[in-house]
């Protein structure tokens, strides 16, 4: 018989009932130590105590209106987001998936503005997540995704991951935009790089292209700089946000360039809750205290902190981990063993890290961790791992 729940998910039997920082506490009682953060949410850990503060706060006063009226939250939020980036206007969404929606509707509408409506192509790469939409599945690209969901979204072109000559040889009239997460999360914490970023700034550049950056899981100073592409020292056209930014309550935001924005006029694109006063109150607080003087400074010396002590776990683990690869607080560990025995290996020893493909599992913990954590964290991992040389020694 079907679960109440609809069974899409392939859960672990764990169940929390508290958080605080990077620590959960189970129904039974116990202690885990969160180093996915809710697939990298909870960007400030859990009740945090300024986000508590002020989700209460706004929760006494005003949930609801919707977009038929000023919201002040919203305009608070759009007006930072633009002060700490390239970007000139914002768009609130509830979730990533909305977030790329509006992204794509964008680059499609700024065409056919431009008097050129036949430039709807847009280059993805593979490996991508950009959610579970229509058109998110059609950018995303994987069987697994679109499978069974009946005619795709038209208007996707996939090239290998990170090849350069196939995105440039992809480029035809009716392209529109590349689109490409600066480092693919769900495809294994794997980087572009500075130099492929610039070149796909230039090549976008050179014909005339828009350049959509999905940093719903990089950005928010995960990586250490606000938003990931500031390494590459170049900006795009249109970033999607997400995940961190609400710090665990559900907030996304598309920001654009002027120009990229162009198309968006009034009636052309909406939403009933993105945007809300509850959301954006949480967003502001997320957004002071991750570009508060020194937050990403901190994050920069945690994430090499963490770093070292990976590196010390694959060295004296070389039959289970295989390699480190991320930068900043998104990092991947290689696995030798199957990624779902290590996760499991995690549950026993109350150590939280989150699969990924191509063999890794994934580490986005808070980014205000204390170093004593991450070092409990590494401690763990080394029992991790030091169980699953004993479950192969057994079984040989
Ligand atoms: C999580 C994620 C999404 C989808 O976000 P949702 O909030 O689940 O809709 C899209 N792109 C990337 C890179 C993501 O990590």
């Amino acid at each position: 018989m079907i679960s109440p729940v609809l069974p899409t998910y392939a859960r672990a039997p764990l169940s929390f009932v508290k958080g605080q920082g990077p620590w959960l506490e189970s129904e039974t009682g116990e202690m885990y130590l969160d180093m996915g953060a809710g697939i990298g949410t909870c960007a400030l850990g859990h009740a945090h105590p300024k986000l508590v503060a002020v989700l209460e706060d706004q929760a006494r006063r005003l949930w609801h209106t919707s977009n038929l009226y000023e919201i002040p939250n919203q305009a608070c939020l759009a007006a930072k987001l633009v002060e700490h980036t390239f970007a000139d206007t914002v768009f609130m969404t509830n979730s990533g998936t909305e977030a790329m929606e509006a992204a794509v509707k964008m680059a499609r509408k700024y065409f056919s503005h431009k008097g050129q409506p036949e430039r709807v192509e847009i280059i993805t790469f593979e490996g991508a997540f950009h959610g579970r939409s229509s058109a998110g599945i059609a950018a995303s690209g994987g069987a697994k995704m679109v499978d069974g969901f009946g005619p795709i979204l038209p208007g996707f072109v996939q090239v290998p991951f990170n090849d350069l000559e196939a995105a440039k040889a992809a480029i035809n009239e009716n392209t529109a935009a590349i689109l490409l997460e600066p480092i693919q999360g769900e495809g294994g914490i794997r980087p572009f790089g500075d130099a492929s970023l610039k070149a796909l700034r230039e090549m976008c550049d050179a014909h005339g292209l828009l350049l959509i950056l999905d940093e719903i899981q990089c950005g928010m100073g995960r990586t250490g700089k606000l938003f990931a592409h500031e390494w590459a020292g170049i900006t795009p056209d249109i970033m999607t946000i997400a995940k961190g930014i609400g710090g665990g309550f559900p907030l996304g935001a598309c920001v654009a360039t002027e120009e990229a924005a162009s198309g968006m006029v009034a009636g052309t694109h909406g939403s009933t809750y993105g945007g809300n006063p509850l959301a954006c109150a949480v967003g502001c607080a997320v957004m002071n205290e991750i570009t508060s003087d020194g937050f990403l400074t901190d994050v920069s010396r945690l994430a090499g902190h963490l770093r070292q002590g990976l590196e010390g776990l694959v060295a004296d683990h070389p039959d289970v981990f295989e390699f480190v690869r991320g930068k900043g607080l998104m990092v991947a560990l290689g696995c030798k063993k199957p990624v779902p025995d290590v996760v499991n290996a995690g549950y026993d020893e109350h150590i939280l890290v989150v699969p990924a493909a191509d063999n890794v599992i994934r580490l986005l913990p808070p980014l205000n961790m204390s170093t004593e954590d991450i070092d409990e964290a590494l401690w763990r991992l080394d029992r991790v791992a030091a169980a699953l040389e004993r479950q192969h020694d057994a079984g040989a």
